[in-house]
């Protein structure tokens, strides 16, 4: 079923097993840079097995073992499956025409299991984790991940425990509680990741999710990432897109969109590649910060509150350097009132109520497209990472002063005129 092969250092290009690796390349670590494993396959063998002709095939029910050849599960029985992946990739004539883009694509993740694209890391990352024996899996999350790990531990049938923030919104802990989640809000980011850690080294909690800073993560969970990439190439026709925007925290959708369009472009399934465009809110900015450096390193920023709390964090990862690195691309800040402004664009031309974190890929859109930096017949894809419905307390002061009438015509006819002009 998998072609997996082993693990390699992105940066070094050490080899390893498929094991319980979660902390990163130990040969070439330094205090600079932690770099990701990522996971290789037996390309040649792929090659003679999988095309164009066979995906196309291959029913969208599947979830992302679509792709099962690409992932790393090799025992078809812990494949997990909630239905994720499939989404669809909407050409955005109205906001497209809004900013000034003719090929507009929006990748609406928000149709996954639990809403949010990390359904496509936890399938994978849990369903390795069910052929590693876990008995308990974890996560330090600020809500999308948490939700997502505990549904798909709960259909693994596998207790979770979500390490989170206070001011989790309420929807995702209640996602997260009523999927059974053990949840704890723990009251500083540093903390979460310490009491993570002793819980993956001391009690064999299995981490589906980051925990190290750098951030390294789980290197499987970010295989599903891929099926993203692998989606959009045959959705667009067998054409990569000439940009793909990611709201971006760690980099691991980032990456693993690039790195799914790039084993395709090696398989020969795509002649060419995309450039790989970070969105990040300038509450936080790690990827730009790092990008700015002259020499190669991982740049640690203080962040603030943001609209967009979900991609708002101070350091981001090696692999999403490499990402925009290799693709020749960039990251992009956007300011709290441009990602509002694109959130209500997305939602009142097109009909989606994407997360404000999601929104962040037009506000960078439609920046790029300012600065000159795309032209008007690009293809560009934002990712649209989770839903509007998670966050919905971002809006309650709009929300509060809904007009209220007796029923009365004239006064209906008074405030459709008075407050909504
Ligand atoms: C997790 C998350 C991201 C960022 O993903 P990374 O892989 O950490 O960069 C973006 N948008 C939303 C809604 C998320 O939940
Ligand atoms: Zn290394």
């Amino acid at each position: 079923m998998s072609y997996a092969l082993g693990l390699r250092c992105l940066r070094c290009g050490q080899r390893y097993g498929l094991g319980m690796m979660f902390e990163g390349c130990p040969k070439c670590a330094d205090p600079d840079i932690v770099s990701n494993l990522v996971v290789d396959y037996d390309y040649e063998k792929i090659r003679n097995v999988l095309s164009r002709e066979v995906v196309s095939r291959r029913s969208s029910r599947l979830g992302v073992w679509r792709y099962r050849e690409l992932l790393p599960v090799s025992d078809e029985r812990h494949a997990l499956s909630l239905g994720e992946g499939s989404t669809a990739l909407l050409h955005s004539t109205s906001v497209g025409r809004k900013i000034g883009l003719r090929n507009l694509y929006l990748k609406d993740e928000s149709r996954n299991p639990t809403w949010s694209f990390k359904d496509r890391f936890s399938a994978v990352a849990i369903s390795k984790g069910l052929e590693f024996g876990v008995k308990t899996t974890a996560a330090a999350s600020t809500g999308n991940l948490g939700a997502s790990v505990a549904a798909y531990s709960a259909k693994a049938g596998v207790p979770s425990i979500i390490l989170t923030i206070p001011t989790v919104p309420f929807t995702m802990l209640g996602l997260m509680r009523a999927y059974g989640a053990k949840v704890v809000a723990v009251t500083t980011p540093a903390g979460r990741w310490e009491l993570m850690s002793k819980g993956v080294r001391e009690y064999g909690w299995y981490p589906a999710g980051t925990y190290t800073t750098p951030p390294t993560g789980n290197p499987y969970g970010v295989q599903g990432y891929k099926t993203i990439g692998y989606e959009l190439v045959e959705q667009l026709g067998w054409r990569s897109p000439d940009y793909i925007i990611q709201p971006t925290a760690y980099g691991e959708g980032l990456f693993g969109e690039w790195r799914g369009i790039k084993e395709f472009y090696d398989l020969g399934m795509v002649d060419s590649l995309p450039v790989m465009v970070a969105a990040e809110p300038e509450a936080g900015g790690p990827l730009y910060r790092s990008t700015l450096e002259p020499r190669e390193t991982i740049a640690r920023v203080q962040t603030k509150k943001s609209v967009a709390f979900s991609i708002a964090g101070s350091v981001t990862s090696y692999q999403a350097l490499r990402a925009v690195k290799d693709s020749k691309g960039y990251s992009v800040l956007v300011s709290e009132e441009e990602i509002l402004e694109a959130q209500s664009l997305i939602a009142s031309c097109e009909g989606i109520l994407a997360e404000a974190s999601s929104a962040a890929s037009v506000a960078a859109a439609k920046k790029m497209r300012e600065e000159g930096r795309v032209d008007a017949d690009a293809v560009v894809v934002c990712v649209l990472t989770s839903s509007g419905l998670k966050d919905l307390e971002n809006r309650r002061e709009q929300l509060a002063n809904i007009p209220t009438v007796e029923p009365r015509w004239e006064d209906l006819e008074r405030v459709l005129q008075t407050y909504y002009a």
